[in-house]
């Protein structure tokens, strides 16, 4: 199985996210992408982070008929705070699983230096950095692995072997901050999330 996670904290999920996850499927080729909610991310503030439950609720029913596409709560279920590194660690080692890719917007491949030991994740995963607005090309990776990236197919090999991959994508500026400020504001978040998400959360 050639498998994807594409992690995230999902707060909510919007149609970002799955269009992004539905391009990263037909580019890498992927037999299944499993969506892993984060419970404490380590680089967000805790305010208005939604419930871990009610996240995960959420990115089922969006994901809903998508026979590729799966959740995966190893995150919610850890003690403490998620860490990539460890996810990753958990899922390289699954009976079946011939190809496993790292899945992340170029936002996240721009702080990657500030994750925890994050040099390691590059040797444990294939990393694919979608295209996200405003970026259109993939952010420079860290410097301190220069000498262990060699340019590669519109990336980078690894010394480890490893890819990173950039992947162009549609373009679609939707972000879940703008979800969460258009339902404070009691502004329409119709067509920026799927309907069974919208449903949930302007009742909730
Ligand atoms: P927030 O505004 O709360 O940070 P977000 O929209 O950035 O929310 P995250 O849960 O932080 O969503 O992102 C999960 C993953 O999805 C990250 O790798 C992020 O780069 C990627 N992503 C989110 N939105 C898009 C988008 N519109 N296009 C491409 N990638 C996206
Ligand atoms: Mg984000």
């Amino acid at each position: 199985v050639n498998l994807g996670l594409f992690g995230g904290t999902f707060n909510p999920i919007h149609n970002g996210h799955l269009r992004a996850a539905e391009e990263a499927c037909e580019a890498l080729g992927l037999d299944r992408l499993l969506f892993v909610p984060a419970m404490l991310p380590p680089h967000k503030r805790n305010a208005e982070l939604a419930d871990a439950d009610l996240r995960l609720r959420l990115v089922r029913a969006a994901i809903r008929g998508n026979p590729r596409f799966g959740v995966s709560a190893a995150e919610l279920r850890r003690v403490g705070p998620s860490y990539s590194v460890d996810t990753l660690a958990e899922f390289r080692g699954r009976r079946g699983t011939e190809r496993l890719w790292f899945v992340m917007g170029a936002d996240q491949f721009r702080d990657i230096r500030t994750w925890h030991r994050y040099r390691e994740i590059f040797a444990l995963a294939d990393i694919a950095v979608l295209s996200r607005p405003p970026d259109t090309a993939m952010p420079p990776p860290p410097a301190e692995l220069a000498g262990d990236l060699a340019p590669h197919a519109g990336g980078y090999r690894h010394a480890s072997g490893r890819e990173v991959r950039f992947v162009p994508i549609t373009p679609l500026a939707i972000s879940s901050t703008d979800v969460r400020r258009a339902l404070r504001e009691g502004r329409s978040i119709r067509y920026l999330v799927p309907e069974a998400v919208r449903r949930v959360l302007e009742q909730t």
